[in-house]
């Protein structure tokens, strides 16, 4: 979305082929870093983006069993006019950057639109085959195919570029628990027997990140909902009143945490950014902010040359 209205702005026709029908998805990339909040502010997105629902970190904190804590982050320190992670829900950022890509005479969204195949032509990626929800087809041409599909970007697979993984030993599963007045307004980390818990404070509730093994997850939903609660309560003690909002395993969604990278990001005709080029470990939400950075920098350096029309393996 980032790297389409960036393009449009500089004059480039833009589709975006988006396979569901809205942006409505829960424990996503929701930290928006400060270098994102500079960005908005520099295409003019920075008060709308203010208006959104969101919480503001400013440190990351260790608390100690004695009551004390040791700030471990301290985000005030940077010099910058938004020296904090803004906690927003994605469909809210996505919806704003769609919004700001309809103002652009050259950039469409289709949304409920999925790709299902690359169109080829010459040795080269030549657009995509697509099935809209009414179930027809049909096929966009473009100069130049861009895979932001995600980590598990089938156009990636479909264009013979394979990641190089990394090994990585835990999992992540993603509740919610209610937050009240008093309670702690750092993202605050905490172990214990083995797990680690990270509390994020949120617009009405907290967001909890649990930490385990991985492959831990079918032991986990075998042990059921009432040991996960005790589980929790052991480790994260100032939300043991409420543990009993978790009634079902459903509430809590499992992330298969995956750390890898394409050792190069093109094929004729194709680029892959964001999760598709590299899924990135959930530890530091850094995971938006670097796919923002590649609309960035890919944008900087192509939108001249798509002027001209396809770009190659050389732009
Ligand atoms: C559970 C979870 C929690 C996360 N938490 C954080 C966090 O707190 N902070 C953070 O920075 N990052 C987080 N991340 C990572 C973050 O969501 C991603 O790094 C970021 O969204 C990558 O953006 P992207 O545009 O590359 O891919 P995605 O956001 O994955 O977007 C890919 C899009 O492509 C669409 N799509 C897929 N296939 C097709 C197709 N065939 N046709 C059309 N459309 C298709 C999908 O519907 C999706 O909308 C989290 C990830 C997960 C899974």
């Amino acid at each position: 979305m980032v790297f389409a209205l960036l393009l449009a702005r500089a004059g480039i026709a833009v589709t975006v082929l988006e396979k569901h029908g809205d942006f409505l998805r829960d424990f996503r990339g929701d930290t928006v870093h400060p270098s994102t909040l500079t960005l908005l502010d520099e295409l003019g997105l920075g008060a709308r983006f203010a208006r959104l629902p969101q919480t503001r970190l400013t440190e990351i904190a260790f608390p100690f069993p004695d009551g004390g804590r040791v700030v471990v982050g301290d985000l005030t320190r940077l010099r910058t006019r938004h020296p904090y992670v803004a906690i927003t829900p994605q469909w809210d950022f996505l919806d704003l950057l769609a919004d700001a890509g309809a103002d652009e005479p050259t950039f469409t969204l289709r949304m409920s639109t999925e790709v299902t195949g690359l169109l080829r032509e010459n040795g080269r990626v030549a657009g995509v085959h697509y099935r809209a929800a009414d179930g027809a087809t049909g096929t966009v041409r473009a100069d130049l195919t861009v895979a932001c599909d995600g980590r598990g970007s089938p156009t990636r697979a479909q264009a013979g570029l394979h990641p190089v993984a990394a090994p990585v030993p835990i999992d992540a599963w993603w509740f919610r628990l209610s937050r009240r007045p008093g309670d702690e307004t750092s993202l605050t980390p905490r172990a214990g027997d083995g797990r680690f818990a990270i509390v994020i404070p949120r617009e009405g509730y907290h967001q909890i990140a649990w930490i385990d093994r991985k492959g831990a997850d079918p032991a986990l939903r075998a042990r059921g909902v009432a040991a996960f609660r005790r589980e929790v309560a052991a480790v994260v003690p100032g939300l043991a009143d409420r543990v009993d909002e978790l009634t079902t395993m459903d509430q809590v969604k499992h992330l298969d945490v995956r750390l890898d990278r394409l050792t190069r990001w093109h094929a004729p005709g194709l680029l892959c950014l964001g999760d598709a080029a590299h899924a990135m470990s959930p530890i530091g939400g850094v995971g938006i902010n670097l796919a923002v950075q590649d609309a960035v920098a890919a944008a900087r350096l192509l939108a001249h040359p798509l002027r001209r029309g396809p770009v190659t393996g050389a732009d």
